[in-house]
């Protein structure tokens, strides 16, 4: 498995670099060093989805692509499940970055 634009755990790590809990200070603890590329972004968000992070695609009122992203304590206190859809494909932001990163690496 690869890195996948439409994974939204993929998706938030590579956009938001690293996640953060927007409920709590919480950080995913995830394992620096390494070369930081798209397989780099797709393990910290395939770990995230394993340890039950909760990866919420929303809009903001700018259109921006925004992710509400609730740590495993603050997903299960409110109740959110992961989600587990795909990206619609509608957010050329995250396609942009991936080519960006292809052509630095
Ligand atoms: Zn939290």
């Amino acid at each position: 498995m690869a890195f996948d634009s439409r994974d939204p755990y993929d998706a938030a790590a590579l956009y938001d670099m690293w996640l953060n809990c927007s409920r709590c200070p919480t950080t995913f603890d995830f394992e620096p060093g390494g070369d930081i590329n798209l397989d780099y972004y797709h393990r910290i968000g395939q770990q995230a989805r394993r340890e039950h992070w909760a990866v919420l695609p929303a809009s903001s009122q700018g259109g921006e692509l925004v992710f509400n992203i609730l740590c495993p304590d603050c997903a299960t206190r409110l109740g959110v499940q992961g989600f587990e859809g795909r990206l619609d494909g509608a957010e050329p932001i995250i396609d942009q970055i991936c080519e960006a990163m292809l052509k630095a690496s």
